[in-house]
């Protein structure tokens, strides 16, 4: 039996138009100290880890991604910024800049994880602690982080 616009089906439509336009309307930002958006949104290590070989081809043709792996290679700084901002350390994203020396991807590492520790038992620290891994194996293989690339290379 087909259904029929019945007046109780109207509230519900209505209803979802609303929440709709709630989410579309996000919290005032205002007090935020920083966006995510102000950020470049990836950061790939320079010169690239996962193999050897010119960069944009190692970063396009990732062996780890194709095997559903995580590519050592690329940080995804709107993520991070993001979950630094849920642990109130929002301030440390600064330090993910375009271009950064092996020296200071290391320091970065060591921010992030005393940072993520202090805040230990949430997603987002644990992810921050995995973040500043990544970040300290590219400054143990003595690369440092660029943009150069960011435009050229999926996530
Ligand atoms: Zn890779």
């Amino acid at each position: 039996m087909p259904r029929t616009v019945a007046s109780n089906d109207e509230p519900a439509a209505r209803h979802d138009v609303n929440a709709i336009a709630l989410r579309r309307d996000p919290l005032p930002r205002q007090t935020r100290r920083y966006r995510a958006e102000q950020y470049v949104w990836l950061l790939t290590a320079d010169p690239p880890i996962c193999r050897e070989g010119r960069p944009i081809e190692v970063l396009q043709n990732c062996d780890r991604q194709r095997r559903n792996e995580r590519c050592w290679c690329r940080l995804l700084v709107r993520d991070v910024a993001d979950d630094l901002e849920q642990i109130g350390r929002g301030d440390l994203a600064e330090f993910l800049e375009s271009g950064l020396e092996a020296d200071d991807v290391s320091d970065v590492a060591g921010r992030l994880r005393s940072a993520a520790t202090l805040a230990q038992g949430t997603d987002e620290c644990d992810r921050l602690i995995a973040v500043s891994y990544d970040l300290e194996r590219i400054a143990d293989r003595g690369s440092g982080l660029t943009d150069r690339y960011s435009d050229d290379v999926d996530a």
